[in-house]
């Protein structure tokens, strides 16, 4: 566990610069809306960035052609930070939702998905002591919510 001080700023625009030029090619929106009043906080930035990274390449996958991908990061009650990713892709029906966070529960057969991304993302939510929460429409969109303690550097 390496925990030093993150810009959460910083991070959301690494992990969106992994995806290179996906988003270009494919005509999809990406809106990162990050105020700048949020501190530096104290985290596992590494596990920050797979978290996101996760989310985010779910997110890919289920959006079209025109599609659009909004991150936003709010401080909640000046003591947490709330981290949205949002898509307007295929959504998750009901049935789905509940399983979603299992190990190995994956709908790209085709594709070969492993159906892990999300529970290891689950796990290291929690070991940032934080909560992840999702809701989705089918055919709308879906959006998850993260919500990690915004710890201040130690000095
Ligand atoms: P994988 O991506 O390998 O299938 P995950 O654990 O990352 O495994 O996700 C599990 C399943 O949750 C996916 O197969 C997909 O059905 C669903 N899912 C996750 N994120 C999204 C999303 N943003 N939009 C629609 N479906 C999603
Ligand atoms: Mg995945």
């Amino acid at each position: 566990f390496s925990v030093q001080p993150v810009d959460i700023r910083a991070v959301i625009s690494d992990v969106v610069g992994f995806l290179g030029k996906e988003a270009e090619y494919r005509n999809i929106a990406i809106t990162i809306d990050v105020p700048p009043d949020i501190p530096q906080f104290e985290t596992d930035r590494g596990k920050l960035q797979q978290i996101l990274l996760n989310l985010i390449n779910n997110a890919f996958a289920a959006l079209s052609e025109g599609g659009a991908l909004t991150i936003t990061a709010n401080r909640v009650n000046g003591k947490t930070l709330r981290i949205r990713i949002n898509d307007t892709g295929c959504g998750i029906s009901d049935k789905d939702l509940k399983r979603i966070f299992e190990p190995f529960f994956s709908t790209k057969t085709s594709t070969g998905g492993t159906g892990l991304g999300l529970s290891i993302t689950y796990s290291l939510v929690q070991e940032l002591g934080g909560v992840i929460d999702v809701e989705s429409e089918v055919g709308v969109g879906t959006q998850f919510t993260i919500t990690l303690p915004l710890m201040p550097p130690a000095r």
